[in-house]
């Protein structure tokens, strides 16, 4: 049983890496570069999927909130490009192959759904068509189709702020919390979307297993919070206080207009198919994932 994983070598794909070969999996990452138990999106496109490769994943994508990037015209093409291109090349390896994988799972975002202070989006809500990054998901979503008469699940996770020790938000913002310099962003009224690392591993792995489980699944935890609750419960973990909050015009000047909106802007995203097909959550609530994400080491 192999696991085809585009993007593994990145922090989601770390642990789901790891968590695949717990459950009996070996794993095969497509990636830029070569490696052990790694392709090359060339040597992908020229051999093929592995010849036991029984699911597929794509999780490949350019970090959207690379800072230290500004968002011109050719970085939009890069982070489109990353994810549609190989997505479709992934679905194409698919339909080629002569034993096709029983699934192929793929990411998205909640920024599929229109940031609102009050409405409340299940999966079967509409969205992906208001700016930039909702028709980003639109077409990530879409480049993974399959022609119906092929037996192979779909199952796409629209995934939240990915939180964990090692990887994503939290490396960025374990320091200055660590140093008492925290603060909530922009009015931190904003919704905050969020899910552990443990989580959209996990949801991944259910999602490869339980060949019930088909379409979106909105990869959040099912407590919902603001970015102030976040904030408040991560100074609480690390016994700091919070009370510097970053102001609306610095995250602008940092990430310009459009992307900040990620950060000052957010979405009630509700996990209903998610929980329906039967996912246990390891990290429910807000408390126990931002004391995992105060230790100072990775577990
Ligand atoms: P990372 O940035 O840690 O890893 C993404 C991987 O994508 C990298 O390891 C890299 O693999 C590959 N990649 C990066 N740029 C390119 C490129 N230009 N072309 C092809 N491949 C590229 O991301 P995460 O693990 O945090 O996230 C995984 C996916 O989940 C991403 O698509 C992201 O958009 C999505 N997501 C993540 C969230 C989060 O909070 N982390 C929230 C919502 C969605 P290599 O260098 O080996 O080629």
């Amino acid at each position: 049983m192999r696991v085809v994983i585009g993007g593994g070598t990145g922090f989601v794909g770390r642990h789901l890496c790891r968590l695949l070969r717990e459950h009996g999996y070996r794993t095969t990452i497509i990636s830029r570069k070569e490696g052990p138990d790694q392709m090359t999106w060339n040597s992908l496109s020229e051999l093929g999927l592995p010849e036991d490769c029984t699911a597929v994943v794509n999780i490949a994508g350019e970090n959207i909130l690379n800072p230290m990037v500004r968002w011109s015209e050719e970085f939009k093409n890069a982070v489109i490009s990353s994810r549609v291109d190989t997505t479709k090349m992934m679905a194409e390896m698919i339909k080629k192959a002569r034993n096709p994988p029983k699934v192929f799972v793929t990411m998205s975002g909640v920024g599929y759904y229109e940031p609102s202070p009050t409405a409340e989006y299940t999966e079967s809500s509409t969205g992906g068509d208001f700016d930039f990054l909702s028709r980003l998901c639109t077409d990530w979503e879409s480049a993974g189709s399959l022609p119906d008469d092929m037996a192979v699940r779909r199952v796409i996770v629209r995934s939240g702020v990915v939180l964990g020790r090692d990887g994503g938000m939290i490396q960025q913002l374990f320091l200055p919390f660590f140093l008492g310099i925290g603060g909530k962003i922009g009015t931190g009224k904003q919704w905050f979307p969020w899910i552990h690392i443990a989580d959209i591993s996990g949801i991944i792995c259910h999602a490869i297993k339980n060949d019930d489980v088909t379409g979106i699944l909105n990869g959040v935890a099912p407590e919902m919070a603001t970015n102030s609750d976040f904030t408040q419960a991560y100074g609480r973990a690390m016994w700091r206080p919070t009370v510097f909050p970053i102001p609306t015009f610095m995250i602008k000047f940092m990430y310009q207009s459009e992307r900040s909106k990620i950060i000052l802007e957010g979405q009630k995203v509700i996990p209903k198919r998610t929980l329906e097909s039967g996912y246990k959550y390891v990290f429910p609530d807000l408390k126990s994932t931002c004391s995992d994400c105060a230790k100072l080491m990775s577990s």
